[in-house]
């Protein structure tokens, strides 16, 4: 049997359904999908439902069919779309290359431009992606108002009358970010020294939510990078990296984010540019795509795309020197799909890991199976994240681990939500957090 033949990159069949332009997904893309099949049993999608229509292939197969006229961009089509986490797990299985996620968050982008929503999504949408991510003031004065709720005692009246329940609000209302005293967005535009002698100079990427609700994440990053000779620059001017409007096909957004961030970003020299965020990170790594080939963005794009690291990926490589202490930790590792599938990074937050004295590492099963977070699916899916969070968790207690550790801020609170839920007692990390604790336990023992 013959290998079909790669198309050819950049070649673009002109679509029969009248869809035009770059915010759809390309025939140069979809057409390497040989059919074959070995993506399903990763998708968690259809190991939860067994539906070729809720498959890698079988999503493929309609975009192919949107585009070529020959299936309705309506209400079926959307639903499967939405339904697909956008975990980039078929990738990993894929023998032909397809770039599933570019191609999913096409067909988001042509949902977004051609289909119209119910009234409440389209206005919630709108809010969130439009009105809200894109500027921190706002972001701050809706921090504000949930923390009130959170420690006015607010909360626990909701939650112990059982109203939460009643307005089956309960779930996602564990799943809220919790909301720091201190946000991380007053440390813009400063600049940390590397503790002895410098070995690189990196950029801090502070992201959106995480300046509200993971400020003390960013603040361990900054001292886990001085303490291995980084000097960390936070520059100023930097916003959402736009993942969230990305995934949702909300493209004009991610765009403009995207400018705003390169120009912050690449007119300074960095060794790298660095997140803790690798649902972030795969899309800052990404914003190539949001731009035409050849256009003067698509190559800006491409050299901040060189520069952009993972922390857990930039620390590996560096090597880390800082001394670490001694904790007697049994821990899990849960694979961020962002990191693993999305920017193929693997052993570095593992060899990080075992690199602190007294850690063992236990591996889970499937480690690498969404977790349901998924950027805003558990609010938008709660049903099903919450099925794939009770896999997660209960694979999580099979090892033992008395903590998870993970490389991701949405993936932390899904399965801090998961630990209270299944009451598992496991204390949900980050790689940097671990990292950080360890230097600080070799200091108290100075
Ligand atoms: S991205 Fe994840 S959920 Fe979507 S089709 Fe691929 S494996 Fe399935
Ligand atoms: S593994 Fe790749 S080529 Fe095969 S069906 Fe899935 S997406 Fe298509």
């Amino acid at each position: 049997m013959t290998e079909p033949a790669a198309p050819q990159v950049g070649a673009d069949k002109p679509a029969m359904s009248g869809f035009r332009g770059e915010d759809r997904p390309q025939y140069a893309d979809y057409a390497r999908c040989v059919h074959c099949g070995l993506c399903l049993n990763n998708c968690p999608t259809y190991r939860l439902w067994g539906l070729e229509a809720d498959s890698p292939r079988g999503r493929i197969r309609q975009m192919v069919l949107v585009d070529e006229g020959r299936l309705p961009l309506g209400d079926s089509f959307v639903r499967h779309i939405d339904q697909c986490l956008d975990c980039r797990a078929c990738e990993t299985a894929c023998p032909s290359g397809v770039e599933y996620g570019k191609l999913v968050e096409a067909a988001r982008a042509q949902i977004e431009q051609n289909y119209r929503r119910p009234f409440f999504a389209r206005a919630a949408r709108s809010l969130v992606y439009r009105h809200l991510l894109p500027h921190p003031r706002r972001i701050a004065a809706a921090a504000r108002l949930v923390r009130f709720y959170q420690r006015s005692g607010l909360q626990a009246l909701a939650r112990g009358t059982g109203l939460l329940r009643l307005l089956r609000m309960a779930e996602r209302d564990r799943l809220m970010p919790q909301i720091e005293s201190q946000f991380f967005f007053s440390e813009l535009g400063k600049t940390y020294p590397a503790q002895g002698t410098r070995r690189a100079r990196v950029a801090l990427f502070a992201g959106c939510v995480a300046q509200v609700s993971f400020a003390k994440l960013n603040e361990a990053t900054i001292r886990v990078l001085t303490a291995n000779g980084c000097e960390v620059v936070v520059p100023a001017g930097q916003l959402c990296c736009g993942a969230l409007p990305a995934h949702a096909g909300v493209r004009d957004v991610a765009r403009d984010l995207a400018r705003v961030n390169m120009d912050a970003f690449l007119s300074q020299e960095f060794d790298a540019i660095v997140t803790n965020a690798a649902g972030c990170g795969s899309t800052l790594k990404d914003y190539d795509h949001l731009f035409a080939e050849g256009s003067p963005e698509h190559t800006r794009a491409q050299a901040f795309r060189a520069r952009m690291r993972d922390v857990t990926e930039f620390l590996d490589e560096l090597g880390p020197v800082a001394p670490l202490g001694e904790l007697p930790l049994r821990v899990t590792y849960q694979d961020s799909c962002h990191l693993a599938h999305g920017q193929k990074v693997r052993e570095a937050p593992r060899r990080l890991i075992r690199s602190v004295p007294g850690v063992e590492l236990v591996e889970m099963r499937l480690a690498d199976n969404c977790c349901g977070s998924a950027g805003v699916y558990n609010v938008t899916e709660t049903a099903t994240s919450l099925d794939l969070l009770s896999d997660k968790m209960r694979n999580a207690r099979e090892t033992r681990a008395g903590v998870i550790v993970t490389a991701n801020p949405g993936c932390m609170l899904q399965l801090r939500a998961g630990a209270e839920i299944h009451g598992t007692g496991q204390e949900v990390l980050h790689v940097i957090e671990l990292l950080d604790r360890s230097q600080q336990a070799a200091t108290s023992h100075r």
